[in-house]
């Protein structure tokens, strides 16, 4: 297959934070990799900015450095790197005071797309803001990157919105959920507004349930202070599972283009029902095997914060009126799985007994690990014995269907990277959309506090509590595996 890579025009890329944890792992080695595919043209330049004492040659060393750990040793070559590397500048700067905001004006260039990733704490991007434009590095035609968390309730992401729209139009604001980079999410959209298959039985007439799952197989240490302030809600629902509910349940747009999307989004989670208290789950993982307990890692030993939530939704509108969303997310759970399930209802009538009739289509949308598609169905299964039925997977894993191009597919950070190049904010949250989504999150938060609320316990290992478990039973349902 010809390789489709399309340049994007010149940049300069500045990374504010450029020494940071996740400009080392995901920002750096992510540009590399669109650079080598040949995305990244020659003319652009990626300056990092940060405290510490650097010049270009340390910068392109650590940077040196962190390709080497992130990315595998089969995707890089000793050229690749060094003309990488080239790209590379370094700038010495305090976002809260002066010091090497002149340099960096100096090293801007005229004519060519003009970026700014905010790669540091929230704190910091007022301060940002203010000197960007100050020191004339910013026009109307920059954009910036901001990262999560974007606020930990409504009051505060408003004042975060407002402190950006002080000094940036929205249109210049691009921020990121690296959940809407990855190619299945997008490929969600494709399936769905592409063909004639699904949409007509993308509603309550055939859908029974959606099930949304983010499991991760990982613990908080080395977090725990700052998970233990947040807690599954605020790190994963608010943001990512609430994206990903979104694109299953919005309606088609008109366009696709970024308002287009962006608005039928924010009707989804506006008609978001309220949730009863026995609508939630919340869990702690625990274990007495090998003392690995999320209180133990935690500072406030009497936490009440969750590391698990599984809670059923409902969208309020013609479309699913009476399906379930069921949505669960959780730490050091059984292995790493993220998928959103779509699971339709039984066939109306059995021509083959009651118990053969006993199979559903299931669309399950795997988002890691092995990003793919699989629609299971139901089959005969193959050979002498009578009409038996089986459920098989039409497998629509890109590596099969792509061939050799599917291994140069962008990671999220890459492909929304590229897309602020672009100029393209359709893969972004709009502020309005985040604000909407804090006003949801809010009241639930304040009710279990007051509530005073305990989580309940799980095994580290598990798919979650016992009580999640029972919130899909009690209505004849089931969550899928978790099989990693
Ligand atoms: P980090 O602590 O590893 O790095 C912080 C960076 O900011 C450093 O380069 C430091 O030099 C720079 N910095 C700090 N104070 C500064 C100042 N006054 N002036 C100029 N530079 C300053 O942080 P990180 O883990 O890379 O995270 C950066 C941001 O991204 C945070 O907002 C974080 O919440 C968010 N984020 C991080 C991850 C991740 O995986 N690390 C994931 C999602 C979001």
């Amino acid at each position: 297959m010809v390789s489709r890579v399309i340049p994007v025009d010149d940049f300069d890329l500045v990374i504010f934070g450029g020494t940071g944890d996740l400009a080392r792992r995901k920002i750096l080695p992510g540009l590399f990799r669109r650079f080598r595919s040949g995305q990244m043209p020659e003319g652009s330049r990626i300056i990092g900015a940060a405290r510490g004492d650097l010049d270009r040659a340390a910068y392109q060393d650590t940077i040196r450095k962190a390709i080497e750990e992130f990315v595998p040793k089969g995707a890089r070559s000793k050229e690749d790197v060094a003309g990488f590397l080239e790209l590379l500048d370094f700038v010495k700067i305090d976002a809260t005071g002066e010091g090497g905001w002149k340099e960096l004006a100096d090293m801007l260039r005229p004519g060519v797309v003009r970026a700014f990733y905010f790669s540091v704490a929230p704190s910091l991007f007022g301060a940002l803001a203010e000197r960007l434009h100050g020191h004339a590095c910013a026009g109307p035609s920059c954009r910036i990157v901001v990262e999560k968390p974007f606020g930990r309730d409504l009051e505060s992401a408003k004042a975060l919105n407002k402190t950006l729209r002080d000094h940036f139009d929205e249109s210049q604001i691009y921020r990121i959920d690296h959940y809407l980079g990855k190619e299945t999410v997008q490929n969600l959209m494709a399936v769905r507004f592409g063909n004639v298959l699904f949409e007509p039985l993308w509603n309550a007439q055939f859908i029974d349930h959606v099930q949304i799952t983010v499991a991760e197989s990982v613990g908080v240490e080395g977090r725990g202070a700052y998970y233990d302030k947040s807690g599954a809600m605020r790190d994963m629902v608010q943001n990512h599972l609430m994206q990903l509910l979104c694109l299953t349940a919005m309606e088609p747009p008109s366009r696709f283009d970024p308002d287009a999307v962006r608005d039928e989004k924010l009707k989804v989670i506006r008609a978001l029902d309220d949730l009863s208290p026995e609508d939630i789950v919340r869990g702690q993982y625990v274990s007495e095997k090998s003392g690995d307990n999320y209180l133990d890692v935690v500072d406030d030993p009497d936490s009440r914060t969750e590391s698990f939530i599984a809670m059923k939704l409902s969208v309020s509108n013609w479309r699913w009126a009476g399906v379930p969303f069921y949505l669960r997310t959780g730490k050091r759970m059984k292995a790493r799985q993220s998928e959103i399930a779509v699971v339709f209802k039984d066939a109306p009538h059995s021509i083959f007994g009651q118990e053969q009739g006993k199979h559903r289509n299931v669309l399950a949308i795997r988002l890691q690990p092995n990003e793919g598609m699989d629609l299971f169905v139901t089959i005969k299964e193959p050979g002498p014995g009578g009409m038996r039925l089986v459920d098989v997977p039409l497998d629509m894993t890109f590596a099969d269907a792509l061939g050799p191009d599917a291994e140069d597919v962008p990671d999220a950070y890459e492909r929304l990277i590229m897309d602020v190049i672009r100029g393209n904010q359709t893969l972004f949250m709009r502020g309005d959309e985040v604000e909407a989504a804090w006003a949801w999150t809010d009241p639930l938060i304040e009710g279990w506090t007051e509530r005073g609320e305990k989580p309940y316990t799980y095994d580290t290992g598990s798919s979650g509590p016992e009580e999640a478990a029972i919130l899909m039973h009690s209505e004849g349902r089931r969550w899928r595996d978790i099989t990693g």
